[in-house]
């Protein structure tokens, strides 16, 4: 579905080959739970969605063509089984003026995630390369943003696989834990739920941010705050937390096992409500 609300099959090909997306990986997506008919958390990736596309200096979309992409997007997907929704927003071709690509399209979840969402993963840490205070002075890096460019998201998992490993979580050159390739990472520390700060240049999460806007009423308080390996290790529980697995309890870091906490049910229960609640 284009942003005109142009529907188009599935199998036909919709990209031009100097569309910016292909050729540089110029644009920014997000990608979104449709659960029961419902694109979850919409109004939250919409947000995000435009916060990268300023950071990219892409032209400002207007944000209810994409409501209404989105609506006739999941009303097509329907409500009897659960989907993943991608939103792609590309500065367009080379060669075209100023014509921006902008389109919509659901497709199943894969095996992976049921995985995750069931069993849990196991992750190794991996350097990321720069320092947590690097996106205060470097924006051309684009750090929060969530742009097309994930090749390196993509290596840094099939580097993990390699390994035995399910799932990465980055790690700064001093030593803090950043965010997973695709998931933001999040421990528990009695009843106390710890993110990682946005201003170490990891990409804000919609999901962890519900999570922290319910986790009062759920009897959870929520802080952001620095964290290495070792306090994942030391934590009651650690999850990598995103739109579509939802919460993948970690259950070994770097070949070290982490036993299942105590509030795991809790936990799943409010990142279930939040999500669904959200908008
Ligand atoms: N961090 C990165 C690098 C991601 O790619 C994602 C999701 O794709 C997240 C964090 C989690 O964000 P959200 O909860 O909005 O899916």
């Amino acid at each position: 579905m284009t942003l005109d609300c142009e529907l188009r099959d599935a199998d036909e090909p919709l990209l031009h080959a100097d569309d910016m997306a292909a050729l540089r990986g110029d644009g920014v997506f997000e990608t979104i739970l449709v659960r029961r008919g419902r694109a979850l958390n919409l109004e939250a990736h919409l947000k995000r969605l435009a916060q990268s596309a300023a950071m990219l200096e892409l032209p400002e979309q207007n944000a209810q063509e994409w409501r209404d992409a989105v609506a006739m997007a999941v009303q097509r997907w329907g409500d009897r089984r659960e989907g993943v929704l991608r939103l792609v927003y590309s500065r367009g071709r080379e060669y075209a003026g100023s014509a921006v690509t902008a389109y919509v399209l659901v497709s199943p979840l894969n095996q992976r995630v049921h995985q995750a969402r069931s069993s849990g993963v196991t992750v190794i840490s991996l350097e990321r390369g720069y320092a947590s205070d690097l996106k205060e002075y470097a924006p051309w890096l684009l750090l929060g943003a969530k742009t097309l460019s994930y090749a390196v998201n993509m290596a840094a998992i099939r580097y993990a696989a390699r390994n035995g490993a399910d799932d990465v979580i980055f790690v700064s050159s001093d030593g803090y834990v950043l965010e997973g390739p695709r998931s933001t990472v999040m421990i528990l520390r009695g009843r106390e739920l710890v993110t990682p700060p946005v201003d170490y240049g990891v990409l804000p999460g919609t999901t962890q941010r519900a999570v922290f806007d319910m986790a009062d009423e759920h009897g959870f308080q929520a802080s952001y705050a620095p964290l290495t390996v070792v306090d994942l290790l030391n934590a009651d529980g650690a999850w990598l937390v995103s739109s579509v697995a939802l919460g993948a309890r970690i259950t070994s870091v770097n070949g070290i096992r982490m036993p299942e906490p105590k509030l795991a049910l809790d936990v799943a229960r409010l990142i279930d409500r939040a999500v669904e609640k959200a908008d």
